[in-house]
């Protein structure tokens, strides 16, 4: 069965997250592991035997761990090189404790420095990395904004290219995509993704709407139906021929305007 979830919340710990997945009706979810905006987060003390029986007792097939927001894998600055080298680390090593498949990682941004810097920058860190995780490692497409690299197809697939490790993948972002200027209200678009990236590589869909139109470069994720990319278009850029069995999670706001479990019965 697709395995069809959101990002939510890990403070109540392993348990409560499959347990709060399952009522809404999801199969999977994203977390962050442990807080996300400190460089030197506490580790939570979940185990694979841990993880094993709640996915079994509450139906969940695989869970994805999204990295902090503070690594920058562009960064050309020493000091945040090996901070994120820790981090990167840290989150590898806990996911491979307890059995996680899959972790979303943000490449980052040159802060003004040349692209082609950034990028090296980026490929090097993943080239020492990515072989360290029993999983896969999915490389999220941007928005465009702040120097942010790997906004852009060709980017994503320069990078993968480049660190040729087996266990990478892409991530696809419905609203960075379309805040960087495709426009996936287009069916075109699936045929420019498989072109460029090979859609057997993306791993995973975050499917959010988009509060800001095409091209915005504004990373501002809206419910499903309630931005510029609307209901219909992500409906059919999600159940595609070619899209329909890739995994797909809501990073969606809270919202009076729709329920966590209505947006996740309106995705199925
Ligand atoms: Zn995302």
């Amino acid at each position: 069965m697709r395995l069809i979830g959101r990002h939510i919340t890990s403070s109540g710990g392993i348990s409560a997250v499959m347990e709060y997945a399952a009522k809404m009706g999801s199969n999977t979810a994203q977390i962050f592991m442990g807080n996300p905006r400190s460089w030197n987060a506490q580790m939570p003390n979940w185990d694979n035997a841990m993880f094993e029986s709640l996915k079994g007792k509450y139906g969940i097939s695989e869970l994805f761990v999204h990295m902090p927001y503070l690594p920058n894998l562009a960064s050309s600055e020493g000091r945040i090189i090996e901070l994120t080298k820790v981090s990167v680390r840290t989150q590898i090593k806990k996911c491979n404790d307890i059995g996680i498949e899959n972790l979303v990682v943000h490449l980052g941004s040159t802060k003004g420095r040349p692209k082609s810097e950034g990028i090296a920058n980026a490929v090097a860190i993943l080239k020492e990395y990515v072989p360290l995780f029993n999983g896969r490692i999915l490389i999220e497409n941007e928005a465009g904004q702040n120097n942010n690299i790997g906004a852009s197809f060709e980017d994503l697939a320069e990078i993968r290219d480049s660190v040729d490790a087996d266990n990478l993948f892409f991530c696809i972002d419905t609203c960075h995509a379309f805040a960087y200027g495709y426009d996936i209200r287009n069916l075109d678009i699936i045929e420019e993704i498989d072109a460029k990236l090979g859609m057997k590589n993306v791993k995973a869909l975050h499917c959010n709407d988009a509060l800001f139109g095409l091209g915005s470069k504004k990373d501002r994720h809206a419910n499903i139906g309630f931005g510029e990319i609307g209901r219909d278009a992500l409906k059919a850029f999600i159940w595609a021929d070619k899209t329909n069995s890739i995994p797909v999670i809501l990073e969606t706001p809270s919202s009076p305007l729709i329920s966590e479990s209505e947006e996740i019965a309106l995705i199925k």
